[in-house]
């Protein structure tokens, strides 16, 4: 498969190039040229690795069946409980589909497994000998799921810059005490939308490291959304299976979102066949999607809220620009991206806007509403949810009131486990929180019946490795420091 930029439709590159640049040099994001069929009819045959297998051979098709084949295989079956990277759970007149059963426990896991395989059969593709430094800007999760997959992968290096105090203390430790000899952990002075804006003018000047090629682990880096698609067919499958639905039927996809990538590949799997209905947006207090798609109306400057769903702590959604670009085309969405830059804001005509309401949706739960739906689920269902997965069912909950004609089933994202944001969740259920994470998270294992996750309880244990904190300015810098050094 071919890639243009979402900024030129001119030129194309093959997707070993496209996974190891990460973005595009003009500052777009790669897109397919088109998008292949995925061949519904053998959607119930496929077995979990098949369906990945599938979705991944059609995007990727520069690399034989068997190299795909054994990445997955190697990514997914000792990382994922029973190598399932997305069981189903129903919740009431809904479903949950559970993505943070991987080794940090949060979906971010899914892909970032997979993206070490894949940047090594790529730069193999490319006869690359340099070593590959993924840079990557972390809102939280991404960074020790990143650290997780990259850890000591010959050929490699990773650098994680996450928020100074923008995290929560697990997503912290899990990074901080990542061993791996090729890992650099920073903190940065600001938000995630400074360290994203950072690394991505990093790429933008390709700072000159001898032997060093940079890349992204970020959904910006399409080696990362593709993984994300499979997961989509795999829920119509396991839908259809049950007998909930019939094959053709449509389905509404609630996503939890930050950066548009998660939401974007269920859009991508949509236009590869998957019968979607709605795609449902749901954000917390940093609503700039929610206002988008109620107005058509692209502005981030407001106000930035820390919240208890932090992973979704973001005014400038990347990869809103792949959606922007399906629908308008590289001209204009090179114009919105200039816009954006230079004030902040852009604007989408009346019909534009019409279209991408056709297809989505968006809504938003602040901290106060997502604490209750927390402890309402847990009082009618006995589960309990994180903070993320609880803003996405907060705003299901919305979307059925605005829409009560809608009556295809929905499948609900849930991103992530909620021991790792105890200090949002035990709150919410009226329990008491202690200084000691140890405690908060048997707490949560008393009250929810779950078993907790081994690895996050190991790092409670681990020693701090990464002790860097460093100013915005100084990451281009920093970068240059650090990747000349690794061995
Ligand atoms: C990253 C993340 C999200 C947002 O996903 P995007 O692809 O950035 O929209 C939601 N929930 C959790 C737990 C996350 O880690």
């Amino acid at each position: 498969m071919q890639f243009f930029s979402t900024r030129n439709y001119d030129k194309t590159v093959d997707a070993p190039t496209a996974i190891t640049e990460g973005i595009a040099k003009d500052g777009g994001l790669y897109l397919p040229v088109s998008f292949p069929s995925f061949p519904m009819e053998r959607l119930l045959t496929l077995d979990n690795e098949q369906v990945s297998l599938q979705t991944l051979s059609l995007l990727f098709d520069e690399f034989t069946e068997e190299e795909l084949k054994t990445a997955i295989h190697n990514a997914y079956s000792e990382n994922f409980e029973n190598g399932d990277i997305s069981p189903l759970t129903p919740l009431g007149d809904a479903y949950l589909m559970e993505l943070f059963h991987g080794p940090t426990c949060a979906f971010k896991d899914v892909a970032l497994c997979l993206l070490p395989h894949l940047l090594r059969l790529s730069a193999k593709k490319l006869g690359i000998e340099d070593d590959i430094c993924i840079l990557t800007a972390t809102s939280g999760d991404t960074g020790s799921a990143a650290l997780f997959g990259f850890s000591d992968v010959p050929g490699t290096k990773i650098i994680v810059f996450y928020p100074h105090g923008g995290v929560s203390p697990m997503q912290r430790r899990q990074m901080v005490t990542c061993p791996g000899k090729n890992t650099t952990v920073a903190a940065v002075k600001g938000n995630f939308d400074d360290a994203q804006t950072g690394v991505k003018n990093i790429f933008a000047n390709q700072p000159n490291v001898n032997g060093v090629r940079f890349s992204s682990a970020n959904s910006i880096n399409i080696g990362r959304l593709a993984p994300q698609i499979a997961y989509y067919f795999k829920a119509y499958r396991d839908l259809c299976k049950n007998g909930k639905i019939a094959m053709g039927d449509a389905v509404n996809f609630v996503v939890p979102t930050g950066n548009f990538g998660d939401i974007l590949a269920g859009y991508f799997a949509k236009k590869m066949g998957l019968p979607v209905g709605r795609l449902i947006c749901a954000s917390n207090e940093n609503r700039v999607l929610t206002d988008f798609f109620e107005t058509g109306v692209y502005d981030k400057n407001r106000p930035f809220h820390l919240t208890a769903s932090a992973s979704m702590d973001i005014l400038i959604s990347s990869n809103l620009e792949r959606l922007i670009s399906l629908v308008v085309g590289p001209e204009k969405t090179a114009q919105y991206m200039k816009e954006l830059k230079e004030s902040g804001r852009y604007s989408l005509d009346k019909e534009t806007h019409e279209k991408l309401n056709a297809e989505f949706f968006g809504a938003n739960a602040d901290d106060k509403e997502t604490a209750v739906i927390i402890k309402k689920v847990f009082e009618k269902y006995h589960y309990v949810m994180d903070p993320h997965t609880a803003v996405g069912y907060a705003v299901y909950e919305k979307y059925k009131a605005e829409t009560p004609k809608d009556k295809n089933v929905t499948v609900i994202l849930s991103t992530a486990s909620p021991y790792k944001f105890t200090r949002a969740v035990l709150p919410a259920l009226g329990t008491e929180v202690f200084d000691d994470e140890t405690a908060n998270m048997e707490t949560l294992r008393i009250i929810s019946g779950t078993e907790m996750p081994k690895a996050l309880f190991a790092t409670l244990h681990a020693e701090e490795l990464h002790k860097d904190v460093i100013e915005i300015e100084d990451m281009s810098a920093y970068v240059e420091r650090k990747a000349a050094k690794h061995e």
